[in-house]
């Protein structure tokens, strides 16, 4: 089915080829980096993000919170805009809370702020944190009219002055702060475009990628023997990810282990006379089913070197997107030639 040649480069700058039943997207996604948000530049060095306050945590210990008495989280940083990310990633909130509570653990006389917009707390030990949210922090909630404005104190010193519009208390609050973390959307990894056109699969209007079907099927691509997991998809959190990377594993395996495929009849077939090799139907059909493959033709005692379609029934769903497109009538769908399809309309015709 899908019977795919994947060529690595590996570590000592040798390429190897691989020949591959099937795929599994699995590329993750990334944490969207600011650019100059709520003072997120490089000399500004207690302006981070979620990730890097985790992996600051993790490398430093608590030591780190050394001489920091007050954090202010903000929450949908350049998310869930009217233009650019649109979208919601739906872990950041959850992730943000769990954050504070473990620096409430780390350091219990910090003094933590969190200002947001809505809080996305779907899941069931993250509404165990929303219940308790409070008795961690103070929640502030602005709008996307008012966005939060953060400005550092002096360049001697790494305080912030915070001034926002407290959409509960409609008013003006102004406050100081030592450390800022930002609660950044998940963007997808980085060369996406380059591997969907390699692997022939759709990215949606984010740049992840696009499943076959979001209810019937939701970890294949309309391509058959590639599948999908995990943040290559979606922003989702690690459970999420495990269980559908799983689910894609399990797809893919009875692809592997099946000895025999039973596929449809109707498929389109070539007529190599009628096709000039023009390539439209390679790239039209939707299933990834043709290839424009060398072909050596005799003339005059000359080999000439031409393109020809090649179409493979197993991929083929006969949707006859192809036959319609050539321009020279090269292709026809069994059952459904032009005669059959013809002599189907004039029955048609003479009956009514
Ligand atoms: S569109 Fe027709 S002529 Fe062009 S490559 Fe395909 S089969 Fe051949
Ligand atoms: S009939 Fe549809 S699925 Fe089959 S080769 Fe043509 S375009 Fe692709």
């Amino acid at each position: 089915m899908g019977n795919y040649v994947v060529s690595v480069d590996n570590s000592k700058g040798k390429t190897q080829e691989l020949s591959i039943g099937t795929i599994i997207v699995a590329t993750g996604g990334k944490e969207y980096k600011p650019k100059d948000l709520f003072q997120y530049k490089k000399e500004n060095k207690n302006v981070i993000t979620q990730l890097e306050l985790e992996q600051l945590l993790k490398e430093k210990g608590k030591s780190w919170l050394d001489g920091i008495k007050r954090i202010t989280t903000i929450l949908c940083v350049n998310a869930r805009q009217i233009e650019g990310i649109t979208y919601c990633s739906n872990i950041c909130c959850g992730n943000s809370i769990k954050n504070i509570g473990l620096l409430k653990k780390l350091k219990p006389d910090l003094e933590l702020i969190v200002l947001y917009r809505d809080l996305q707390m779907a899941k069931k030990r993250y509404e165990d944190y929303y219940r308790e949210r409070r008795k961690d922090a103070i929640f502030l909630r602005y709008d996307l009219d008012n966005l939060p404005i953060v400005k550092r104190k002096s360049k001697s010193s790494e305080k912030y002055e915070v001034k926002l519009y407290d959409t509960n208390l409609q008013d003006f609050l102004e406050f100081e702060t030592d450390l800022i973390v930002l609660s950044t959307p998940m963007v997808p990894s980085d060369n996406l475009m380059d591997l969907a056109k390699m692997l022939k699969v759709p990215l949606d209007k984010n740049g992840f990628f696009l499943e076959a079907h979001v209810k019937l099927r939701p970890l294949d691509f309309a391509t058959e023997g590639i599948f999908l997991c995990g943040c290559a998809q979606w922003p989702k959190n690690v459970q999420d990810t495990i269980s559908q990377a799983n689910g894609a594993a399990g797809r893919a395996s009875r692809f592997l282990s099946a000895k025999e495929i039973t596929t449809s009849g109707i498929v389109a077939e070539v007529n190599p006379i009628n096709c000039i090799g023009c390539g439209k139907c390679e790239s039209i059909c939707p299933y990834n089913a043709i290839d424009l493959l060398e072909s050596i033709k005799d003339f005059e005692d000359v080999s000439l070197v031409t393109k020809k379609s090649f179409i493979n029934s197993a991929l083929c769903k006969g949707c006859g997107t192809c036959a319609a497109t050539c321009p020279n009538g090269a292709i026809s769908i069994k059952q459904y030639d032009f005669e059959q399809i013809t002599a189907m309309i004039e029955s048609f015709l003479l009956e009514t």
